[in-house]
């Protein structure tokens, strides 16, 4: 990289850009419209493979003052950090390819940082954010004290609203490279620890735009690098040699555990608002120990990602709130369970419907404002529950049998909690816009014969109408499902040959058996497994073949444990006459669940279309009524299988998605709630108090 000298410029804003061809003209536009002229921008193309770079070079073309250099692959902080080494100006500006900075930002920032006393390390002021269609919202302005106490929780600055001091950002070595994100935020918590010079200002003058996120599609990795930020602000931080006494050993510890709460419902709104679930991203996440969680963090951070997630206002809650409530309810609920803090969600939820009441404009939506006084029926909505066989059976690798009696219980329970309806009469009401909250929904699939013998005598006995989802093959060829006949050849062989060689679609795969209670560590060991851990690879590589491939390998592995490759009695699916007598359309209805029970995305577009129409076909003549409603065989599918759905004329289809029902619910991807083999108290504990009145 050739380095020309340059005069001293005031100002160095350094621009990281990768892929950015469509914003990076409104950027540098933002910055060459500055009322002050004197600052030079140094483009840093992070290896984009659109028109970034041409972009970037008919602007140097037109301005001797922008300059670009070529990278590859540093991400932001190391690109930032590179740009940086060639800067020549006294104070640094980061600017986002796609962010904007209004006409006097420089102007204004220029002269605080100049004529402020102490003179500052740092200059930072307030921003705002640009919605997708244009619209600026209220400025955001960050909190003038205790600068090293919030940052130890939180980021405070938008990163283009802070001018920074060029020796400051040299001496601490500049941006954190290990952290992916959140490394401007570290960067300023180690310059509060240390003690430098903060000076803010109030005018508005940074724009973020807020564009689809790619953190909806990181939550993961966004709440990894915060937490690590939020655990260095809460111990000693060995990178800052020099700390301020007072900041040395970081913020108490428990505070740590709050912000992190705090920080996971931050990224849970982000996913929130873009559409995404939150609860599997919270159930994954690793909490530290609270005591009594404070409920302001959480509740403010949600309200300001939520709509960040939705790429809208926090001016915008009142459409959002509608959308979105259920899902906040639900994490909330999730956080509590997580970190065992009664009420917490409760408490959230009310201190948020008190936040919203502040909105102007509810009063034209009449009903949908949110009160305090509908607090008990805060985290309810209408639940689908999924089950698979009520009977007794030993070998259960996927855990789908309950028993009987623990079946019965759950019955009385949930009769006593809601309303147990059937599915179709829920559709029915949420295609009106009624949510009824009380409503429970009982599903089947796969269509076992203990469907008859002992799901529907219970149902009967209880007053529970329920779906039961069939797959038509094994109806019509009168043979179960692949998943039992390979747990009986795997898991009640008595013992298993020592080594397994399989070729499925020309890779050769082997495995060693291990006796349960080897202590395998070493990655060398990799293949060798026990019989449990063998099925679920074997599980694993056998799903998205096709029907007939299955049925080879299957005979395979027969032979190699010496056992035949039939189905047993126990297993035994519904023969045509049994479905006719378990149909009572309206009580006991059937749906449909494809021929083979493929994972429908690996067929091409013709064979989904095929396993879905005839299965319809099927299952109305054995039912001897229409069959609206459909369930994805292991809840897979893609938009071919969505489209496939709604044209073979199904009015909604289930998935396996465990969250509750939202407004204005997509109805052909139904969530449903698996329920184990548990006890009433079991069942009341990990199914109604999410969701019921506490
Ligand atoms: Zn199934």
């Amino acid at each position: 990289m050739e380095f020309r000298f340059e005069p001293m410029a005031s100002v160095s804003v350094i621009i990281p850009a990768f892929n950015a061809a469509a914003t990076l003209s409104a950027t540098l536009a933002s910055v060459v419209q500055q009322t002050h002229a004197d600052w030079e921008a140094i483009i840093y193309d992070d290896g984009s493979t659109d028109s970034t770079v041409a972009n970037a070079q008919a602007w140097c073309d037109r301005d001797p003052r922008i300059r670009l250099l070529k990278g590859t692959d540093c991400g932001s902080g190391g690109a930032r950090n590179e740009a940086a080494r060639y800067a020549t100006s006294p104070w640094l500006l980061f600017l986002d390819a796609d962010d904007l900075i209004v006409p006097n930002h420089l102007a204004t920032m220029l002269m605080a940082a100049t004529t402020a006393r102490p003179r500052p390390d740092l200059v930072y002021c307030s921003g705002a954010k640009i919605a997708a269609d244009g619209r600026i919202g209220r400025p955001e302005i960050p909190p003038h004290n205790d600068h090293f106490k919030l940052l130890a929780s939180r980021n405070l600055f938008y990163i283009h609203a802070i001018l920074v001091s060029r020796s400051m950002f040299e001496k601490f070595g500049g941006f954190d490279t290990a952290l992916k994100t959140c490394e401007e935020w570290d960067l300023w918590q180690r310059f509060a620890r240390a003690g430098a010079i903060f000076s803010g200002i109030e005018d508005c003058l940074a724009l973020y735009r807020l564009r689809p996120s790619s953190l909806s599609h990181n939550a993961e990795l966004l709440f990894e690098n915060a937490r690590q930020v939020i655990m260095r602000g809460h111990s000693r931080d060995p990178r800052v040699s020099n700390p301020a006494s007072a900041f040395a050993e970081g913020e108490p510890s428990q505070d740590g555990a709050q912000a992190i709460i705090a920080f996971a419902s931050w990224c849970a709104g982000i996913l929130i608002g873009s559409g995404k679930n939150s609860e599997q991203f919270l159930q994954r996440i690793e909490f530290l120990r609270s005591a009594d969680p404070e409920i302001d963090r959480p509740v403010s951070m949600m309200l300001g990602s939520v709509p960040m997630g939705a790429c809208a206002l926090y001016e915008d809650w009142p459409t959002l709130w509608p959308v979105h409530e259920n899902s906040i309810c639900e994490a909330f609920a999730v956080i509590e369970k997580r970190c065992d803090t009664p009420d917490f969600a409760v408490r959230c939820i009310n201190e948020f419907r008190a936040h919203l009441q502040s909105f102007d404009d509810w009063s034209e939506r009449g009903d949908t404002k949110p009160t305090t006084a509908n607090r008990n029926t805060a985290l309810r909505s209408p639940i689908l529950l999924m089950y698979h066989r009520i009977n007794t059976v030993k070998c259960d690798p996927w855990m789908l049998s309950v028993t009987p009696e623990h079946f019965s219980e759950q019955l009385s329970i949930l009769r006593q909690e809601r309303d147990v309806v059937p599915l179709s009469w829920l559709v029915n009401e949420l295609k009106r816009g009624k949510m009824p909250n009380r409503a429970a929904v009982l599903t089947f699939d796969d269509g076992y014969a203990d469907a008859l013998t002992n799901a529907k005598p219970l149902l009967e006995k209880h007053g529970c109408p329920a779906t039961f989802f069939l797959a038509t093959g094994p109806i019509r060829d009168r043979k179960g499902y692949w998943w039992d006949i390979l747990a009986r050849i795997i898991l009640e062989t008595k013992r298993l040959p020592d080594e397994l060689t399989l070729d499925i679609r020309g890779i050769r795969h082997s495995w060693r058996s291990a006796p349960d209670q080897e202590d395998r560590t070493t990655e060398a060991s990799a293949n060798v497994l026990n019989a449990s851990e063998l099925y679920f690879a074997l599980w694993n590589l056998l799903k998205p073949l096709r029907h007939d491939e299955r049925g080879s390998i299957l005979s395979t592995v027969a032979d190699w444990a010496g056992t035949h490759a039939d189905s047993q009695e126990r297993d035994r699916i519904l023969v045509p006459d049994e479905v006719r007598n378990l149909s009572e359309p309206g009580f006991v209805d059937v749906g449909a669940h494809t021929v083979t029970h493929p994972s429908l995305p690996s067929l091409d577009s013709a064979e989904q279309l095929r396993e879905i129409e005839e299965s319809r076909t099927v299952c109305e003549v054995l039912a001897g009524s229409l069959v609206p409603g459909f369930a994805y065989p292991f809840g897979d599918f893609d938009e071919t299988s969505r489209s496939a759905v709604r044209a073979t004329g199904f009015q909604f289809a289930c998935t396996t998605a465990a969250r509750p029902i939202l407004l204005g619910q997509d109805l052909m991807e139904l969530p449903r709630i698996f329920v184990g083999d548990w006890d009433a108290a079991e069942f009341d504990a990990k199914i109604l108090p999410r969701q019921i009145d506490r």
